[in-house]
């Protein structure tokens, strides 16, 4: 099965010119959903992990699976403003503005080796920021786990410059 044939692609999203890569429909099919949570997980093979940590908001429902495959903690990255205890924050650049992603204080112990997960990486600014966070915390990310990457605006890459381990499942360009 190809995972391409299950991912929508809806042109001009959220704005004109943009083509946005839908996975709900991934996520929708069953057959879909289990390939692209085992595929996200092999690169790891054996090695042992503590914790999934996922981006907002696909990477909550991605991660949230991948850790119960595992039978581990899952840490939820989320925008700022959400979460309701003590958080630490990293901003990150936007086209236009930045912003921020938070976790609660207390959501990674020191030595925690972490598998990042989201739906999709372009720039990696979001992903980057993900990874900064979690280590400022104390973890270890071990693995950047995404079902698309969209090459040509170098996420990927940049997070490979920072030695990141990255698996992609699919790539649009
Ligand atoms: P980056 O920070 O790497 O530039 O952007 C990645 C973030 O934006 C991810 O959290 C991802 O969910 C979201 N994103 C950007 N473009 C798309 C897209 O075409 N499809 C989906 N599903 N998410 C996108």
């Amino acid at each position: 099965m190809d995972l391409k044939s299950v991912i929508r692609t809806i042109p001009d999203y959220p704005k004109k010119g943009i083509m946005f890569r839908d996975i709900t429909t991934l996520l929708t099919d069953a057959r879909g959903f289990r390939r692209a949570v085992d595929e996200l997980v092999q690169p790891l093979a054996g090695q042992k992990i503590d914790k999934v940590a996922g981006i907002e908001a696909r990477g909550f429902i991605l991660g949230g699976a991948i850790a119960h495959q595992l039978s581990v903690g899952f840490v939820p990255i989320r925008k700022k403003g959400k979460l309701p205890y003590k958080t630490i924050a990293e901003s990150y650049e936007l086209e236009y503005g930045v912003d921020e992603v938070e976790i609660h204080v207390d959501a990674v112990e020191k030595g925690d080796r972490i598998l990042l997960v989201d739906d999709l990486i372009a720039t990696g600014g979001t992903a980057g920021a993900a990874i900064k966070l979690l280590e400022r915390a104390g973890g270890e990310v071990m693995l950047c786990s995404f079902v698309v990457d969209l090459p040509d605006l170098g996420g990927a890459d940049k997070l490979r410059a920072l030695g990141k381990k990255v698996t992609a499942l699919v790539e649009y360009e």
